[in-house]
Order: structure tokens, then C-alpha cells, then sequence
């Protein structure tokens, strides 16, 4: 798959990150990279911004156990059961905390992206908002329910995108009898009452 090379940051941070996580999940992080610079395209918000924050959304994946709970309470957010009991979970900590001491990264909006990617988050930035669908509808994904309504709607209208797609996971998890993080039900309320 061929990427947008946006600058020499982006390519830097392209090259670390290939060698950092799985193949699989680099070529889902160009997917998200390229999805939310056309999201930023259509809202108005600075592409190569959110290009970088697509990129490295997930540059914590190649992390073990171990190290990723040691690198996500640098962060210093608070750590639920949920996450103690599945480390996978805090990616996402995990990740903004790697993308500022690995990647060199500061703004901090593209960290706090990268924070709340999976769960999404009440009151989220538009870049917040941009790389959570990103992440939800690039390409790569295939088999989830309503997944091209979801793509559709991240172009008309970004909240009720949002809603959506907590809705959709919250069902899913629930589902599948899993564990639904408290914030993105919290999320789901904050944005439902832009679902038409
Ligand atoms: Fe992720
Ligand atoms: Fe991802």
C-alpha cells in the first residue's frame, strides 16, 4: 500500500514505527494515516497533523505485558481493573507515552489522540474525533456491522459518526460478553443526541 510521505518528520516516524510493530498493524496504521488526513481534509483541520497522529495511533501494539503497563503509567492516567486484567487494553496510554519519549513527539493533541483512540472520550478535540473514526473505518477493517454506513456518515456529519461507532462497539462487546470500558459508554451519552 502506498502512503502520502507528508515530510521528513512523517517519514522518520514511518520508519521507526514499521520496525516497532507488526506488519499487519503497519499497514492498518497507513490506513488510519491516509483516512484521517481525507477526514481533515473535509473538516478543515491541518492534514499533516492528523496524517502523524493516524500513523502512530497504535505504535505501542508491539509492546509486551510487562512493558506495557510500566510504559502507560508514565502517563500518569489512572489505571482501571479492566486494563490491569488486559494490557492490550492500554495501547492506547501506552502509545502516547512512547510517541512523545520514542517518536519525539509534542503536540499535544496528537498525543491525547493517541490516548483516546480506542475508547474515544466525552468532549473530544476534532483531531481526537478525527483519528478515533480513522481508526474505526479505514480500509483495511472489513466485518463490522454497518461499517459503510459509519464511513459514510464520518464525511456528512463527524458527531453522529462518533455516536455510531460507540454504539456499534458497545453492542459488539456486550455481544460478546466482554468488558465495555465505562468511558466509551460515557462517550456514547455525550454524542447520542446527535444520532438522527
Ligand atoms: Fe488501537
Ligand atoms: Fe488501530
Amino acid at each position: 500500500m502506498g502512503t502520502i510521505v507528508i515530510d521528513e518528520q512523517f517519514d522518520k516516524c514511518r520508519r521507526m514505527l514499521k520496525d516497532d510493530i507488526s506488519r499487519k498493524r503497519y499497514i492498518h496504521s497507513l490506513g488510519v494515516s491516509d483516512t484521517a488526513a481525507c477526514l481533515a481534509m473535509r473538516y478543515g483541520f491541518d492534514i499533516r497533523i492528523a496524517a502523524l497522529a493516524g500513523l502512530l495511533h497504535d505504535c505501542a501494539k508491539g509492546l509486551d505485558d510487562k512493558e506495557m503497563l510500566a510504559t502507560a503509567r508514565k502517563g500518569g492516567l489512572e489505571i482501571s481493573e479492566v486494563e490491569l486484567a488486559n494490557p492490550e487494553l492500554l495501547h492506547s496510554k501506552a502509545g502516547s507515552v512512547l510517541a512523545k519519549e520514542k517518536y519525539g513527539i509534542e503536540d499535544e493533541d496528537i498525543l491525547g489522540s493517541i490516548c483516546w483512540h480506542t475508547t474515544g472520550r466525552p468532549g473530544m478535540s476534532m483531531l481526537e474525533k478525527i483519528i478515533f473514526l480513522a481508526d474505526y473505518i479505514e480500509p483495511n477493517r472489513a466485518n463490522i456491522p454497518w461499517i459503510n454506513d459509519i464511513r459514510q456518515k464520518a464525511f456528512t456529519d463527524i458527531d453522529e459518526a462518533v455516536a455510531l461507532a460507540c454504539r456499534n462497539s458497545i453492542d459488539y462487546l456486550q455481544r460478546s460478553s466482554r468488558t465495555v470500558d465505562r468511558i466509551t459508554i460515557d462517550t456514547y451519552e455525550y454524542y447520542k443526541d446527535h444520532l438522527k
